[in-house]
This record gives structure tokens, sequence and C-alpha cells, in this order.
């Protein structure tokens, strides 16, 4: 059985945007990752426990949505292993980083667990995940919250495009 998923991908420490497309590239080759779509890549101020940090190296932000037999919980791992293989070290929460990568979306499934929140509980009110994911499929929703869209309209976009040099 197969379930279509979306992941969001963070970084704003090293060469971020080259981080983002390897990490995507090692899951699009994954055997049990059947279709792989990302979307274009954003950059945005950092926001921390404190709120957007101005000061904060920027982050480059995108979703990429795929089709995977994995179950929530072992693609959660395979995240996992992509973000340590670029050297994420999980240290402050919010925290500066190499590579994040949440899972949005799981088909329409409501997961609650130690591990695992999903739809992921601050999506909807982050427009460095709505609007790459408008880019990709301007049709999406989020189950529970409604369209992706919608939501990215009533908080305001303040994501940015990459300069051409970082794509
Ligand atoms: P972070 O430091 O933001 O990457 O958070 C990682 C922790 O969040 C891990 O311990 C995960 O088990 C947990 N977590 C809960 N829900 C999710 C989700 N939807 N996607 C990724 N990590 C999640």
């Amino acid at each position: 059985m197969t379930v279509e998923v979306v992941l969001a991908f963070g970084a704003n420490l090293g060469d971020r945007g080259a981080t983002i497309r390897a990490a995507q590239a090692e899951l699009a080759t994954h055997e049990a990752i059947l279709s792989f779509e990302p979307s274009p890549l954003r950059e945005t101020i950092a926001m921390t426990l404190a709120g957007p940090d101005p000061d904060a190296p920027r982050y480059i932000n995108g979703v990429a949505r795929l089709t995977t037999t994995l179950t929530p919980h072992a693609l959660l791992d395979l995240a996992q292993s992509v973000e340590a293989s670029h050297g994420r070290v999980r240290d402050v929460r919010w925290g500066d980083r190499t590579l994040d990568i949440d899972v949005i979306t799981f088909g329409d499934q409501f997961i609650t667990d130690d591990r695992l929140e999903v739809p992921h509980p601050r999506a909807h009110e982050r427009d460095f995940v709505l609007s790459p994911w408008v880019a990709l499929d301007d049709s999406a929703v989020i189950p529970g919250r409604g369209s992706v869209a919608a939501l990215l309209l009533g908080l305001g976009d303040t994501t940015m495009p990459l300069e051409p040099e970082e794509e």
C-alpha cells in the first residue's frame, strides 16, 4: 500500500540549498519511495523560541511531496538518518541546524505518540512550509486545518525567493 506524504526541509548553516537538494536526492532514490516531487526553495528569517530573529543566519526552506510504502515511523527513522548524515547536531531546540526534516502530513492520518505528531502541529502557522507547498500544489490540504493556499493567505507570506546562485 502506498501513501502520499509531505515532508518539510530547512537549513540555516553551511551550503543550505545544496544540503537540502542532496538530502532530497537521497530520499528520492530510496527503494521504498516511489515518487518524489520537490518544491521550489524559499529563503526565510530564522524563527526561534523568542520569535523571528533577523540576526540569526537565514533559513532555506522547501517541501516535497512523495509516495511511499514506509510506515510513518519508518519514514521518520529514514528522515532522521538523512539529517544525521548531513551533520545535524540536535542541541538547542529551535537552534541553528544544517538540516531539519519534518513529516508534515502522512496521507489523511492523524498520529500522536511519543515520537510523532502528524499533521505537524505547527505547519499550518508556518509560511516557510505553506509558501513552498502552495508553489508545488495549489490545491493541497492539511487534514483538520484546510486549504494550504487559504492558510497562507490568512498568515501572510514573509518568505523570499532564493538568489539565482543559490538555486
Ligand atoms: P526537531 O528538533 O524539531 O527536529 O524535532 C525532532 C523531534 O520531534 C524528534 O524527536 C521527533 O520524534 C519529534 N517529532 C514529532 N512529530 C514530528 C514530525 N511530524 N516530524 C518530525 N519530527 C517529529
